[in-house]
């Protein structure tokens, strides 16, 4: 006599199809008939196998669903840790630093962690970044990273072109140092595009270096909170560069970053501006990460909004994909890619891993978010990396030491949350971002069912859009 449980998962449809996604393999199974039937009746609790699957055909599925995990022998309902399926014994070589060219900008935006209570970095640290410590950055990251092929290098700010004179000789440097060790080197450069001038266009062009710009939207929401220090909004300022440059640089795409407020929820009207008016092929949104208590915060209300745009702007996402055009709405692509290609992960993101931030000074961080605060710094470009600090770090900060998301659904995908936020909210990077969970949840199963129409009604565009993400 054998019992069986269902494992975690998430059920979800398609247009005709029924499907699974698996917890924490993040696999997703067509569910037949036989194994719908099997699942509805564990959904109750364990069951005698002989007793659920009483046909041939019944019994074929409950092998198949045992095969891929979706039901297991009652020996135990603990949520099956990610542990044997993601943990790093030791700190992965690196793949990619991001450089804080400068921790100066020319704007005040009203909402800017830089400059705000939400900053973790002292204030003191120096301003910008040299070029000598630019360049032991590189040498740190192509000695740090073999055997990796591909490398990555991201600048970041402040405002990242008031050090353009460091940018520029750097990237020839990276060159030249990524070539002699005989890897590929990818850059890419976040900007408010304010300065951006008929020779910086040329130099990110001919380099082919991927640009996100910092934008809000039209000119009211974008002016509301991206503003110079004297208060005169940068709209107008920065709508003929970024279309200058959009009109110059075709070889790669290039991303509008949307910081949502509660001011500016009308997420659709600033997709629709900022790809059809400015010719963005991208744009991503961020809600703003700020403590509770200011004006311009989101609250419940605004996120259960923020989620209803979300969803008008995945309806359209899927109607576009179902004809086979591709519309750049970025939250859903990236969770689409992740989807796709049944990424689990251990951790949030990059950070600690492939993935460390440098300050201006020198100092390597967890992410350019935490570059320069002290407690967090892993080493020095100078001196190297901290190896004790860096497996610490991916010790604690591994899914399963997060006691609130070993039962959470979407662990597999989410993985706890950005640390920083953390941070500023909780102050503890490792605590899971609570106040989100809802939120997650509701968006990842929206991204599921996304997915699943898409890979009933034209699964050939997942592959090509698989191609996309990739190049
Ligand atoms: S942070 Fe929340 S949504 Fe994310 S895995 Fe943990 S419990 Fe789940
Ligand atoms: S910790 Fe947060 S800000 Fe830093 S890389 Fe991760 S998600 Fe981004």
């Amino acid at each position: 006599m054998t019992v069986v449980h269902a494992a975690e998962m998430h059920r979800f449809r398609a247009k005709t199809q029924e499907l699974a996604f698996l917890v924490p393999s993040s696999l997703i199974v067509e569910l037949d008939p036989e194994a719908r039937a099997i699942l509805d009746a564990l959904e109750r609790g364990p069951r005698l196998a002989e007793e659920i699957a009483q046909t041939p055909e019944a019994l074929q599925a409950l092998r198949e669903l045992a095969r891929v995990g979706a039901v297991a022998r009652e020996d135990g309902v603990l949520p099956t840790p990610l542990s044997a399926l993601a943990r790093p014994v030791e700190p992965p070589p690196l793949s990619t630093l991001v450089l804080n060219v400068t921790n100066s900008c020319n704007l005040s935006c009203r909402y800017c962690y830089e400059y705000g209570e939400d900053r973790v970095a002292p204030s003191e640290a120096p301003a910008l970044m040299s070029e000598e410590t630019a360049r032991q950055a590189v040498d740190l990251l192509v000695s740090q990273s073999a055997p990796r092929a591909r490398l990555q290098i991201t600048f970041f700010g402040g405002e990242t072109l008031m050090n353009w004179k460091v940018v520029r000789p750097t990237v020839e440097y990276a060159r030249r140092r990524a070539l002699d060790s005989g890897r590929f080197i990818d850059f890419s450069l976040t900007t408010n595009a304010t300065l951006l001038t008929d020779e910086v266009i040329q130099f990110l062009s001919e380099n082919r270096i991927g640009i996100t710009v910092s934008i809000d939207g039209p000119r009211q929401a974008t002016d509301a909170m991206r503003v110079y220090s004297d208060g005169r909004g940068i709209y107008d300022v920065i709508a003929p560069r970024i279309k200058k440059l959009l009109a110059v640089e075709r070889s790669r795409p290039i991303g509008a970053r949307v910081t949502v407020t509660s001011r500016t929820l009308d997420l659709r009207s600033i997709f629709s501006h900022l790809v059809g008016e400015i010719g963005f092929d991208e744009v991503g949104f961020a809600p703003v990460t700020t403590a509770q208590g200011r004006d311009y915060a989101i609250d419940a209300n605004g996120y259960d909004r923020l989620l209803e745009e979300f969803r008008h702007l995945t309806d359209d996402f899927v109607a576009a994909a179902l004809e086979d055009r591709y519309v750049g709405f970025s939250n859903l692509s990236d969770l689409l890619g992740e989807i796709h290609q049944g990424v689990t992960k251990a951790y949030p993101c990059g950070a600690g891993l492939g993935l460390l931030g440098v300050a201006p000074g020198g100092d390597v961080g967890l992410c350019h978010r935490f570059a320069g605060s002290g407690d967090h710094d892993f080493g020095h470009v100078a001196t190297g990396l901290d190896v004790e600090k860096r497996r610490a770090h991916l010790e604690r900060g591994h899914v399963d030491k997060r006691t609130d998301c070993r039962t959470c659904w979407v662990r597999s995908l989410c993985a706890g949350g950005c640390y920083h936020e953390a941070q500023v909210r909780f102050g503890d990077r490792f605590k899971a971002n609570l106040h989100m969970c809802e939120w997650i949840r509701a968006w990842t199963a929206l991204g599921l069912d996304a997915y699943g129409a898409i890979l009933e009604g034209n699964p050939g565009f997942l592959e090509r859009f698989d191609e996309r993400k990739a190049g």
